[in-house]
């Protein structure tokens, strides 16, 4: 009998900012560590966007693709509640057709590894004796504090939003309550060493969790050898000059932010490539479930302020709704990120050595940018959230200038990402710890699958 590979199934949970980790970390495990790997994705209705993903996935085929049945959260979800709260409801009620796909695949799996919202997933791989792992495309702050959460529940009264002091995690710097999000609880039943210093330090042990930790990242897209208009005239930038400006997947701003921002690139005259979206009403991720379609109004001379087009036609470039960003990132003409700080985004904008103007709008982004600007110091923030508080022009325009002026690293915030990016390559390459974290991992998955195989011959 032919001896197998090892088998993981890896579950996405909805949107591009959860899939795109899942697709890179699967690719990895199969041209890495020769594993067999099978993708289950949760989604309410796949965008444009998520197709071409998944389709670049998918050529060449290096593992399968399971989309499972939509799940319509409408009538359990009130209309105006997060994406957050939409993702965590539709991972809950697709349980039962992720049990359904595990029990029927043959061979099984040995491993399933889920992300932050599908931790609710985890007794499935439980039940048919799988290794359970959950997969954090985040960095070790933001795992700290989650799996501190029943800790500071305890702790804590009320809302953490309202708390005036800092909240403490041990080990860790403090975290400000208005960048805190609401975590789960799930991530200490997994199978994953604890090798982060936080989680290292036997006096936390106890404290987090006594789950090993893998740090494997950062894992980012490659190039997709795309061209587009956007390059020509990006080829004809001189270098570095350059500042993109993206919120992520589905996020987009207020009609007033919007002026301000449009105002803010004209006045600092430098070059720009700017994704654009209709502006919102209410909540910036609002627009996250039709990322990647163009809806309604979306001619961006109706709400940017008048003249703008004309003024800055020989400056900037605006893309409707989605832009190749990984493309844009890597382009030599490009200085700058001013970005949502969507965890992708960020390590895009990093390995490509791009210094950001951070700009966070919901979830996690704000521990993020936090991290970004005053512990890696690659990026500049603005003096108040802009989930709080427009951000205004002059404020707007400083920062463009502080980042693209930067050219001898006056401010170093350039010299530090670059640094940074030299770094995240070491660290990926064969031998280097997060090659080594991945393979100790997938060693970990290799050996109970042989076990299992052995058993089953006898
Ligand atoms: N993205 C893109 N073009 C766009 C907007 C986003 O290619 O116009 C990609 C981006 O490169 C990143 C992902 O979509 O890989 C967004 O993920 P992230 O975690 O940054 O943010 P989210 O969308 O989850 O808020």
């Amino acid at each position: 009998m032919e001896i197998s590979k090892p088998h993981a199934a890896l579950l996405s949970s909805p949107g591009m900012g959860h899939l795109i980790p899942v697709l890179e970390l699967s690719k990895r495990l199969v041209t890495h560590h020769d594993f067999t790997v099978t993708v289950f994705v949760v989604s309410c209705h796949m965008s444009q966007a998520e197709s071409q993903v998944i389709q670049s996935s998918i050529s060449p085929k290096l593992f399968d693709i399971v989309q499972l049945p939509p799940v319509d959260t409408t009538h359990l979800v009130d209309a105006n509640a997060t994406v957050v709260t939409h993702i965590a409801v539709m991972m809950r009620e697709a349980r039962p057709a992720i049990r359904s796909a595990i029990s029927s695949m043959n061979p099984r799996p040995t491993a399933l590894i889920v992300d932050l919202f599908g931790t609710e997933s985890l007794p499935i791989a439980e039940e048919h004796g799988l290794l359970k792992y959950v997969y954090i495309p985040s960095n070790a702050w933001f795992l700290a504090l989650t799996v501190h959460v029943p800790f500071l529940d305890r702790e804590v009264e009320g809302e953490y939003v309202d708390q005036i002091e800092p909240l403490r995690i041990p080990g860790c710097r403090a975290v400000r309550p208005e960048d805190v999000v609401r975590m789960g609880k799930e991530i200490p039943t997994s199978d994953g060493p604890l090798t982060l210093a936080a989680f290292r330090d036997e006096t936390l042990l106890g404290r987090f969790t006594k789950t090993p930790v893998y740090p494997i990242g950062p894992l980012t897209r490659p190039l997709s050898g795309s061209r587009s208009e956007l390059f020509d005239w990006l080829d004809k930038q001189p270098s570095e000059s350059v500042i993109f400006v993206s919120f992520g997947s589905g996020g987009s701003l207020s009609y007033k932010q919007m002026t301000e921002l449009a105002w803010g690139l004209e006045l600092s005259q430098h070059r720009f490539i700017w994704v654009v979206r209709p502006p919102t009403k209410t909540a910036a991720d609002d627009t996250f479930f039709t990322a990647g379609t163009a809806s309604g109004d979306d001619d961006p001379s109706t709400y940017l302020p008048d003249g703008f087009l004309t003024r800055t036609k020989n400056k900037g470039l605006l893309v409707p709704i989605w832009a190749p960003q990984v493309e844009v990132l890597s382009h030599p003409s490009v200085g700058g990120f001013l970005s949502h700080c969507g965890w992708n985004s960020t390590l895009e904008s990093v390995a490509n050595g791009v210094p950001m103007i951070v700009w966070p709008l919901y979830s996690e982004q704000k521990m993020n940018s936090t991290l970004l600007a005053e512990e890696l110091g690659v990026a500049v923030r603005p003096k108040e959230l802009p989930s709080k508080k427009v951000v205004g022009r002059e404020e707007i325009e400083k920062m463009v200038r502080q980042i693209i002026e930067d050219k001898e690293g006056k401010n170093a915030t350039r010299a530090r990402v670059k640094e940074l990016k030299y770094s995240a390559e070491k660290a990926l390459s064969k031998g280097g710890s997060s090659y080594n974290a991945l393979s100790r991992l997938a060693q970990q998955i290799t050996d109970l699958h042989a076990t299992t195989e052995s058993e089953a011959l006898r």
